[in-house]
């Protein structure tokens, strides 16, 4: 059955992408972004396609459409970029995430909320279970996007039980990929390309910290197997890669991948940086049947290829 399916942050890194992923499978895709991190350039292949409509506007502007589903994914999501305008960050979650409740509720249709695993803040169990209520300064400098995505959640979780409004929450864990900003300022994209122009790697801290890195497409196939979960399962459920990587350790990779002779440089730790992160997948895999496939080092290497093409552009043009 074909669809016509809202994305909101269809024009981000991962919107694009499923954007992309959707139109292969033959459904209609109603893109809604306002580009505020991201680019034009990421819809770029398949913008002419028939089945693709962009509306260039914020998610927290009421909006009135017939879709089947949404997906809404429309926030900045590196804290360089949700820090810039944390007011509008804030905004952007709880009004968005109003927005497309109250289209799903009017439409009687499905919603997929795509939390993050920022909920858990600097987390206190290791690894997180859906179940941790989380560790989060309500008042720190990462707030606005913690604070904001677990308002959302709350929302969901509203209308579902007020509206029964059919709801699937996901939380997604650090994920990386082709199309992500070159100056996003997070971790993967940051070390690649400092690698890449031979300038020095930035490691925040001592690089001890950890992460597990998702690669972007195994990401997809989690969010569409959720959208698609059986009636009722609203989740929440963690989607990330549970191979867990300290920041050091990531940078040694890229540096190797990269054939790159940048030093490594230390710099301070951002105030509330997570020490620890890594999702417990056990809820994906039994009820998504879920698990992530691509390697690090492959990941990595399509990224590398896709800022390698990126820098050679700008330099051209
Ligand atoms: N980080 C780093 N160098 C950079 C960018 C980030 O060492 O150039 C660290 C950051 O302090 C954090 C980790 O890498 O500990 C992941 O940061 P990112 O911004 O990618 O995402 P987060 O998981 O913190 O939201």
């Amino acid at each position: 059955m074909t669809l016509r399916i809202l994305v909101t942050g269809g024009g981000g890194f991962i919107g694009s992408h499923l954007c992309q992923r959707l139109l292969n499978s033959g459904h209609s895709v109603l893109c809604l972004d306002n580009f505020s991190s991201s680019s034009p350039r990421n819809i770029a292949a398949f913008a002419s396609n028939p089945r693709f409509q962009l509306i260039e506007r914020d998610v927290a502007a009421p909006l009135f459409t017939e879709v089947d589903q949404i997906y809404n994914l429309a926030c900045p999501a590196s804290p360089v970029q949700y820090q810039r305008d944390p007011v509008h960050t804030l905004r952007t979650n709880a009004v968005g995430a109003m927005n497309v409740l109250e289209l799903a509720r009017s439409g009687g249709i499905r919603v997929l909320q795509t939390s993050t695993s920022e909920v858990y803040g600097d987390p206190n169990i290791h690894p997180q279970p859906e179940s941790y209520w989380g560790h989060v300064n309500p008042i720190g400098l990462r707030a606005c996007y913690d604070e904001g995505k677990r308002c959302a959640e709350a929302l969901f979780f509203a209308y579902h039980r007020q509206h029964s409004v059919d709801i699937k929450v996901v939380r997604i864990f650090n994920t990386y990929g082709p199309r992500t900003q070159m100056n996003d300022g997070r971790v993967v994209s940051n070390l690649i390309v400092q690698a890449l122009r031979g300038e020095d790697l930035t490691i925040y801290g001592n690089g001890s910290q950890t992460r597990s890195f998702c690669y972007v497409d195994d990401l997809l196939t989690g969010l569409i197997a959720m959208m698609n979960s059986e009636p009722g399962f609203t989740g929440p459920v963690n989607l990330g890669n549970p191979r867990e990587t300290t920041i050091l350790e990531l940078a040694h990779l890229i540096r190797e991948h990269t054939h790159s002779r940048s030093k490594i440089v230390f710099k301070p730790l951002p105030q509330d940086d997570p020490r620890q992160r890594m999702p417990d997948i056990a809820l994906a895999r039994e009820r998504l049947h879920w698990s992530p496939s691509t390697s690090l080092e492959e990941g990595l290497r399509h990224t590398i290829e896709y800022f390698q093409q990126e820098l050679q552009t700008s330099t051209c043009s």
